[in-house]
């Protein structure tokens, strides 16, 4: 039995690294995705194969949980709209890390309880344990607090009885040296709760001083560097289910936590590459600004669909730049019948430039894109599009904005020092959005009032379908 069990985890362990390694490409991300599933499924059967093995086990809460999860996830699942994604997402870090730290907990609870006897382990064992369980618990904590705080980032704010309030950004330069001696002093309670594995004082301040440590590191991070701290809090729900892993001796939960970890580490590296910042300038340096927006004073005429179709006829190369508006309005289909009523009708080459940043999750534009559709050839990132705009003649930007935002160039403001899409630099600019507002880092955008700007005001979808019929009628 123990051969099958071993066997059970080194298999979830491989589809796990497969299926991670699928996820590289958006053709084969969809049988990455599964092959993860059906890793965490082999995970979970052969978890209760081994419990099976033991002595008073409570299958009824264990089947319980299980049931009352899949149910829970299930109806979140169904329920979110594409929009509300990244939240759900964040939300589900927040969870991760709460899991682990949990397990750690029971483990250290039995101690307190006295159904395990720690003077019977060896001190070097008891002190791996003491510490992946503290390590765990600062981790943990620290990513629930951290990534719930950025779920009401991601949606502006928190409906209380009613009214709305809105989620603060805020960091003074005070906040910095507390955050170090909040880490020191983890590491501290860590150091003494190996001689006193008992001692509840040494427990609750670890999750206590964890937990307000989340929230202090979030609280200063706003505006255009949100992709940044929720990839971040992604790695760290992974290391603490590796650190949890150690505590209870289970090799596929070191494993899978060290492979979240790994790979959310590297995706914040590259968020803060996109954004043109370091981890320590994204984590101290307080770039998201105060999380006001700036009030509007400029004013700018509106086109119509037809006047755009009239300007499109002739194009021989159309740069299509969508942002978080394409995924509000689902307008993604609209889309890429416009890029084919073009290519057929006028001959025009088009192409998507994707940012790295747009929209509220890592490869949103991606993910919807290629569920309308969209050759893959055709999504150009960033740094390779960004040459080709001086010789395009339409640049279409669909909801984008902070991704186009000029201002990012002045190295002033929360946008600053971010790299854009030079969709200024093309012979016209068509935008597609509902009004001349902000964008998620609350900054104006120049774009807008340039005089080879053309503004098509209103939904995404309406707009997309009304140009779409001009170009047909035309
Ligand atoms: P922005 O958030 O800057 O702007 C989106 C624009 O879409 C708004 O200005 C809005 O204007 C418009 N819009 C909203 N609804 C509609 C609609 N129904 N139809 C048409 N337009 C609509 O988007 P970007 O994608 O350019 O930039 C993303 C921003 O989000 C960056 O600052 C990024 O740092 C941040 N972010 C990104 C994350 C990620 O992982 N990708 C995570 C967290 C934050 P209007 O109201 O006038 O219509």
């Amino acid at each position: 039995m123990e051969d099958w069990i071993s066997l059970g985890y080194l298999l979830s362990a491989a589809l796990f690294i497969f299926g991670l390694k699928k996820l590289g490409h958006p053709r084969t991300a969809p049988f990455g995705n599964q092959l993860g599933a059906l890793g965490m499924l082999v995970a979970v059967l052969t978890t209760i194969l081994q419990m099976g093995l033991g002595d008073g086990i409570e299958w009824v809460l264990i089947g319980a949980g299980l049931v009352i999860g899949s149910l829970i996830g299930l109806w979140m699942a169904i329920r979110v709209e594409m929009t509300g994604m990244p939240e759900l997402v964040a939300l589900f870090n927040g969870f991760g890390g709460a899991a682990s730290a949990l397990v750690a907990l029971s483990e250290i609870w039995r101690f307190i309880e006295g159904t395990s006897d720690h003077t019977q382990i060896e001190q070097l064992e008891l002190t791996v344990i003491m510490v992946a369980a503290g390590l765990s618990a600062l981790v943990g904590w620290m990513t629930l607090t951290g990534s719930i705080l950025a779920m009401f980032k991601l949606k502006g704010g928190v409906s209380i009885f009613g009214k709305w309030i809105k989620t603060p950004t805020w960091g003074p330069v005070w906040l910095n040296p507390l955050k170090v001696m909040m880490v020191i002093a983890v590491a501290v309670l860590i150091y003494l709760s190996i001689d006193a594995p008992t001692n509840t004082d040494y427990l609750w301040g670890i999750i206590g001083i964890s937990a307000v440590l989340g929230i202090v590191l979030v609280l200063p991070i706003g505006g255009a560097d949100m992709p940044v701290v929720v990839s971040l809090l992604n790695s760290l729900s992974g290391i603490a289910a590796a650190f949890t892993g150690f505590i209870i001796g289970n090799s596929v939960l070191i494993v899978a936590g060290s492979l979240v970890g790994a790979s959310g580490l590297i995706l914040t590296f590259i968020m803060c590459k996109a954004m043109n910042r370091t981890l320590p300038d994204v984590l101290f340096k307080s770039f998201g600004g105060s999380g006001e927006k700036e009030s509007l004073t400029r004013t700018k005429v509106g086109s119509d669909p037809d006047e755009v179709a009239m300007m499109l006829d002739g194009a021989q190369k159309v740069i299509i730049v969508p942002g978080y508006g394409m995924a509000v309005s689902q307008c993604q289909h609209q889309v890429k019948e416009f890029a084919d009523l073009i290519a057929e009708k006028y001959d025009t080459e088009v192409k998507y430039a994707i940012h790295p940043v747009a929209g509220r999750m890592p490869g949103h534009m991606n993910v919807l894109l290629a569920e309308a559709n969209v050759p893959y050839e055709q999504l150009i990132e960033m740094d390779e599009i960004n040459p080709e705009f001086p010789d395009c003649d339409v640049a279409l930007v669909i909801g984008a904005n902070d991704t186009t935002n000029p201002a990012a160039r002045s190295g002033e403001g929360p946008l600053a020092g971010m790299p854009i899409i030079d969709a200024d630099a093309a012979r016209t600019v068509v935008i597609v959005k509902r009004s001349l507002s902000v964008g998620y880092a609350g900054v104006d955008n120049d774009l807008f009032y340039m005089d080879k700007t053309m503004m098509l005001f209103g939904d995404g979808k309406a707009m997309m379908t009304g140009l779409n019929n001009a170009i047909k009628e035309s």
